[in-house]
């Protein structure tokens, strides 16, 4: 074994393509080594491009990244609220808010929007953030020093907040100031109750403007990439990155999201315990956005329809008298996540009371049941990030329509997952699911603005790569 005291180089076909960079020891953060093992290959490799723009920003990181010389320098321009010229280094804080699937799909999109105008991403801890999530760049920390002055507002700030980017263009405060004018940071609220003003953070104009400012904080709940990818003067560095335009998830998934040692441990003994064995191994992520408590009948008979029309799952024989030939049989592993018990119980005994007309043999786990949302809470989020992780390394995948969780889980994964229609009325649709057109995560709440007509408009319809998602047709994805 290797010396775990000292950093190990690894192999650059180890290090997903180049993705990942090197001189990490494995012993702080073993599942950036270790997963590899768990994975399939990568579907597409990394462009040369996005890699070498991934080294270039840890070197940007390594050089303005917290206590650096340059970051201290900002910090004092902060405080005094004195403007920095733009020779300085410039920031983009990201506020932890809302789910965990939710955070992991804005802090990808959040780390995008650092690559494309070349600011640092810091990260606010929130309750949980260092304890489930190692350190994805070499040297100096992603993490917001605890210090940091403008930290104590970060719960407060909003829509109508003094120092939000939105609010500060309805009261038209920044229309005629001098470089040296500008505020030396502003707030971008990006919640999906952001209203127009807010949304014109997806215009051009405002990009211009906004490269004025050296921090910007943002709160988001959703995942805004689609929509960058209509903002002309990204476009080209963007099809440059992401040849493969529907693999900015995956990629950036990959490269910023390393389960921490104990979450890993959660992941790694489940995985060898209960799936490592199986032939075959099917993901199912439930999550049901009614009220009330599930088990829901309607929503048990969606899956079965939908993994019996898909081939997913064999088909029991109700019928016939137990014949199991001798020989080897095909085993299948069922991973199934959800809040509540019912749906692996039900799938799990169905199985072992009737036989599979394919002789198939047919196992159902699942990891947690906590009933409900506990967001706050770390051993929750501790098991819904194991979770995520744990099916993103199944072979095939349903998830669920609207469910964050389900996004990163086929992001990490790299595959296409099918997805569950949403029910409406407490009855199935039909058809009950369809294959996803690509594994990117869906925006939830994109804006519908021409920036240069400065008039509504489709934006689902304007390019063939952003187009509306399968299961929520306001919804924008990458295609
Ligand atoms: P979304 O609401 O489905 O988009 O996903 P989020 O991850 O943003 O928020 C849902 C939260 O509920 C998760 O972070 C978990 O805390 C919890 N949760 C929902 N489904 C599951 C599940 O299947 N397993 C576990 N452990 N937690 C879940």
């Amino acid at each position: 074994e290797d010396d775990l005291s000292q950093a190990v180089e690894v192999p650059e076909d180890k290090l997903l393509g180049g993705l990942l960079p090197t001189g990490f020891d494995r012993e702080s953060c073993l599942s950036r080594f270790e997963s590899l093992s768990y994975r399939r290959e990568l579907p597409q490799k990394p462009s040369p491009y996005l890699i070498s723009r991934l080294r270039r920003y840890e070197a940007l990181h390594k050089r303005c990244g917290p206590y650096t010389e340059l970051y201290n320098k900002t910090l004092t321009h902060l405080k005094s609220g004195q403007y920095t010229s733009s020779s300085d280094c410039n920031y983009i804080v990201w506020i932890s808010f809302s789910g965990l699937g939710n955070r992991i799909l804005t802090l990808a999109s959040a780390f995008l929007y650092a690559l494309l105008t070349d600011r640092v991403l810091l990260v606010d801890r929130g309750v949980d953030m260092p304890d489930l999530f190692c350190e994805p760049f070499p040297e100096v920390s992603w993490l917001l020093p605890l210090d940091f002055p403008v930290t104590h507002q970060f719960n407060s700030f909003n829509q109508k907040s003094a120092e939000s980017y939105g609010n500060m263009l309805k009261k038209n405060l920044l229309g005629n100031l001098s470089q040296s004018a500008l505020p030396p940071y502003v707030y971008l609220h990006l919640i999906h109750n952001y209203d127009d003003h807010d949304k014109l953070f997806f215009c051009d104009q405002d990009q211009t403007l906004l490269q004025n400012i050296p921090w910007l904080i943002m709160k988001t709940d959703n995942y805004f990439v689609p929509s960058l990818f209509l903002i002309p003067s990204f476009e080209q560095e963007l099809s440059d990155l992401f040849p493969a335009k529907a693999t900015v998830f995956h990629f950036l998934g990959r490269y910023l999201f390393h389960p921490t040692n104990s979450i890993w441990g959660l992941i790694s003994r489940y995985y060898q315990a209960y799936l490592a064995r199986a032939d075959e191994k099917l993901g199912i992520q439930i999550r049901v956005f009614d009220t009330g408590t599930g088990p829901f009948q309607h929503v048990l008979e969606q899956i079965l329809t939908c993994t019996t029309k898909e081939n997913l799952l064999p088909e029991i024989n109700r019928k016939e008298p137990i014949v199991t030939p001798s020989g080897k049989h095909k085993t299948k592993a069922v991973l199934l996540t959800s809040l509540s018990s019912g749906y692996s119980e039900e799938i799990r005994n169905m199985y072992w009371e009737y036989p599979t007309v394919t002789g198939e043999v047919i196992s159902v786990y699942q990891p947690s049941h906590e009933e409900y949302q506990q967001t706050e809470k770390q051993t929750h989020n501790r098991k819904a990030w194991a979770e995520m992780y744990l099916l993103s390394l199944m072979d095939k995948l349903i998830t669920s329509s609207w469910s964050t969780f389900g996004y990163v889980a086929q992001g990490l994964a790299g595959l296409k997952p099918w997805i569950l229609y949403k029910p409406e009325n407490r009855t199935a649709p039909d058809p009950p699911c369809r294959q996803a057109m690509s594994m990117e995560p869906c925006f939830h709440a994109p804006p519908f603005y021409d920036c240069k007509k400065r008039a509504g408009v489709d934006t689902g319809l304007l390019v063939p790569h952003v187009r509306h998602c399968e299961d929520m047709s306001w919804g924008l994805k990458l295609v």
